[in-house]
């Protein structure tokens, strides 16, 4: 009689739609290297389902899943616990099952900062974040929770910029302002690190965000959240002009590395999961 086990730990995302979600190839590609048996299952979770969805990870036994556009906010009423970030972001895109228990994380921002760590430390640093959606708010938090100086929001609608200010003002160490984006935004000469967490550049590799390009300068860190296609219009001018770039694939390899910490208590080799990435989106060098 075999001793080995048919029984493999699951693992997956909610969200819809999500046949374009790569994370299961990113994640499976790092189960496989790693020799573990663990599934990661790409689930289309539409709204009405979502209560559903969660009951049955729970019933099966999933140690956790990952939840994408749009039941970031709805899938809280149905967790036991939130975590710090999350409460203060107000979303949850990870969630931990532990002895039936549903914890809510929020990784979005904890994986640009793992990926941002890789180039700088944003403590004490001066920020110009573009976007006021949910990639900068969880961006904004985790940078005021890891002790940047100062955070500008730029965003078309001041009103939605200004309360992710708040935001950091009220919740972390950090001061933040919020600033209307009316035409080219030129970047103040105190920034050390811009970001791009607009919509802007996904799907579209000559897509800019309007800023006057002859503000950037060399030293300066220019991030952009698009991981498809990595190598945008703004991370080509960023590099072209002496500035760090840094692309939204570490964000998304980072968050897979915190995700599954979270779901089996093992870190994944990064370099494994950018490769599976690039075969998919080719390189951002
Ligand atoms: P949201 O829809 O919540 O926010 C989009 C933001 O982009 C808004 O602030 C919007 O401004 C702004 N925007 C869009 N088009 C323009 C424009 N033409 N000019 C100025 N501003 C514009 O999206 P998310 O925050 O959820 O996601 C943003 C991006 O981040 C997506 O492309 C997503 O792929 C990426 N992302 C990447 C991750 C990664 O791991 N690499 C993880 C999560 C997200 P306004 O409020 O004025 O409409």
């Amino acid at each position: 009689m075999s001793d080995k086990s048919f029984l493999s730990i699951l693992t997956g995302s909610f969200s819809t739609p999500c046949a374009d979600n790569p994370t299961v190839a990113m994640i499976e590609a790092a189960y496989r290297h790693h020799g573990i048996d663990a599934r990661y299952i790409n689930c289309d979770v539409k709204p009405d389902n979502l209560a559903d969805a969660v009951r049955g990870a729970k019933a099966m036994e999933w140690v956790g899943f990952n939840c994408s556009l749009p039941h970031k906010v709805a899938v809280i009423q149905y967790l036991d616990a939130l975590s710090e970030a999350a409460k203060i972001i107000g979303a949850v895109n990870c969630v931990t099952i532990r002895d039936g228990r549903l914890t809510g994380d929020n990784t979005d921002g904890k994986g640009f900062l793992a990926s941002l760590k890789e180039v700088t430390d944003p403590r004490g640093k001066t920020v110009l974040l573009l976007g006021a959606g949910g990639a900068a708010r969880a961006i904004a938090v985790e940078l005021g929770l890891a002790g940047t100086a100062h955070i500008t929001v730029v965003n078309r609608d001041p009103a939605k910029a200004e309360i992710i200010a708040a935001l950091v003002r009220d919740n972390t160490g950090s001061d933040a302002a919020a600033m209307p984006w009316d035409g080219a935004v030129r970047i103040p000469e105190d920034v050390d690190i811009l970001i791009n967490a607009t919509s802007i550049g996904l799907g579209d590799k000559d897509a800019l965000p309007p800023i006057a390009l002859d503000s950037l300068k060399k030293g300066h860190i220019v991030a952009d959240v698009i991981p498809n296609p990595p190598r945008t219009h703004l991370l080509r001018e960023a590099k072209a002009r002496g500035c760090t770039p840094l692309d939204g694939l570490g964000m998304l390899v980072n968050q897979g590395v915190i995700g599954v910490e979270l779901w089996l208590g093992k870190t994944l080799d990064a370099s494994v999961m950018k490769r599976a990435l690039q075969d998919i989106f080719g390189s951002a060098d």
